[in-house]
């Protein structure tokens, strides 16, 4: 020993750069769920995962029968930004057509990155038919589908087999297929195990148009729901669209 005291700083654990310990993007900037339904009238539980909504039965039309909703209705008005929330590969762009979630990008991405991007949501409207997910919904699978639907066009440069980084810019949501002239435009998000076709066949009618998904509120961290902004909007689109 020299005779200078040396002394050991403990050294705080200090994070000097902020650490990206999730991966995730969300698909669209402030999401928020959808307040109105299609038509412009209060129903919060209708952009929820799960069977939400009811319908008049086509063959008596007396009857209400429960309604399936597979995904998650993110308010956002027309061309609104969309972002890839994981980094993945599109795997498609196409019109699933215009009684369905028409012009739909699919982007794939891995399990253990889907897996560790779930947040603390609690069911908001288990009363009201919202669910976790379907029966048939696998976490632990090797890949999930991102689902965007009713885009009104993906980014110009994008194609099939291109390969994407969370939050890169990969759309603009619309109202295509059958949320055209709606009055609560949103983004229709799913995630789910296949990229088309994920229907069930063991259950009922409504209860298998859940399979293979999972409700996106575990992972897309909804905030609170801005009301006058989703009326201003409406409001506009009433007048645009029904004059
Ligand atoms: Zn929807």
């Amino acid at each position: 020993m020299d005779g200078k005291a040396w002394f050991i700083h403990p050294v705080a654990v200090v994070n000097y750069f902020p650490v990206k310990t999730r991966l995730w993007y969300e698909p669209l900037e402030n999401p928020q769920r959808t307040y109105y339904n299609f038509y412009g009238f209060e129903n919060p539980k209708n952009g929820a995962f799960g069977i939400v909504r009811s319908r008049k039965d086509k063959v008596n039309p007396k009857n209400i029968i429960p309604w399936a909703h597979a995904g998650l209705d993110i308010f956002a008005d027309i061309n609104t930004p969309c972002y890839a929330c994981l980094d993945g590969e599109i795997v498609q762009y196409k019109n699933e057509g215009d009684n369905g979630y028409g012009n739909v990008l699919v982007l794939v991405v891995k399990g253990d990155d889907l897996r560790a991007s779930r947040n603390e949501y609690a069911l908001e409207f288990a009363k009201n038919g919202e669910i976790e997910q379907a029966k048939d919904f696998d976490i632990n699978a090797q890949h999930f589908y991102l689902r965007y639907c009713h885009l009104s066009d993906k980014r110009a440069d994008l194609k099939v087999g291109d390969m994407v980084k969370s939050g890169d810019l990969i759309g603009y949501t619309g109202d295509t297929g059958n949320a055209r002239g709606c009055l609560n435009p949103h983004l229709h998000f799913e995630i789910a195990m296949k990229q088309t076709g994920n229907r069930s066949n063991v259950y009922d009618t409504q209860t298998n148009r859940l399979g293979f998904k999972i409700n996106p509120a575990f992972f897309v961290k909804l905030q609170k729901i801005n009301k006058s902004i989703q009326e201003e909007i409406r409001d506009l689109r009433e007048l645009r669209i029904r004059k």
